[in-house]
């Protein structure tokens, strides 16, 4: 595949490592890849003596290099604070705004539907994404934004990452070691030195037959996606 566009949507800096190796793959084959941050991740410290502001810069910067080794062609900060994501018009509008302006093929997002997820930005995130991603078509939706270089747009295929029933897989072991270079860019999460099997638990769910180093996804099918 080649000279596609993809959206990739996560809720803060670092959660594309969920799919970075994907990204890698996607970006050496000659794809555009977008991405887009929901919030700062400025209370991802357990260290008291760092502010929420220190910490969104730091992470922003962070993301930069990491988007730089993922060759990523745009990284879309939307800025909402950490935590307090909220399905509601504003971030829908946004991310429907996103879909017709940029008119990917792929989007990539969190699945929302994942049992004993925790963190609601990351469901957050998703349950939006899936909307935009597959309304986009229809016009009625925030019809005001249609103008110009904003077209109504649907995505093609919907791939979910940190799911838990995972039905398409990709064999990312010959960029594991790219992946991991740039997982190291976010060392405000990961530390200095990438631990290579917290980041295999972090992405590998059990695959029937093989022996390989692959990130799972729930791809959502057509017959998912029309009612
Ligand atoms: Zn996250």
């Amino acid at each position: 595949m080649k000279g596609k566009k993809i959206l990739v949507c996560v809720a803060h800096p670092d959660d594309e490592v969920f799919c970075s190796g994907t990204i890698l793959k996607l970006t050496d084959e000659g794809n555009d890849v977008f991405l887009v941050v929901g919030t700062q991740g400025e209370k991802g410290s357990h260290d008291p003596a760092l502010s929420p502001l220190a910490i969104a810069e730091m992470r922003r910067k962070e993301m930069d290099l990491a988007a730089e080794r993922l060759g990523i062609r745009e990284v879309i900060q939307l800025g909402y604070q950490d935590g307090e994501l909220q399905y509601a018009n504003d971030l829908k509008e946004t991310l429907f705004h996103l879909v017709r302006r940029i008119r990917p093929d792929l989007v990539l997002t969190f699945d929302p539907w994942k049992r004993y997820e925790i963190h609601s930005d990351h469901r957050t995130i998703g349950f939006s994404m899936i909307e935009a991603a597959h309304l986009g078509a229809n016009c009625w939706y925030y019809r005001q934004q249609i103008a110009g270089d904003v077209v109504c747009h649907r995505s093609q295929e919907l791939y979910l990452f940190n799911c838990d029933e995972p039905n398409y897989y990709v064999d990312i072991t010959n960029v594991f070691e790219r992946k991991c270079l740039a997982t190291s860019a976010h060392r405000s999460q990961f530390g200095q030195a990438v631990d290579e099997t917290r980041l295999r638990q972090i992405i590998n769910q059990p695959h029937p037959d093989v022996q390989m180093t692959i990130e799972p996804f729930h791809k959502m099918w057509r017959s998912d996606l029309y009612l």
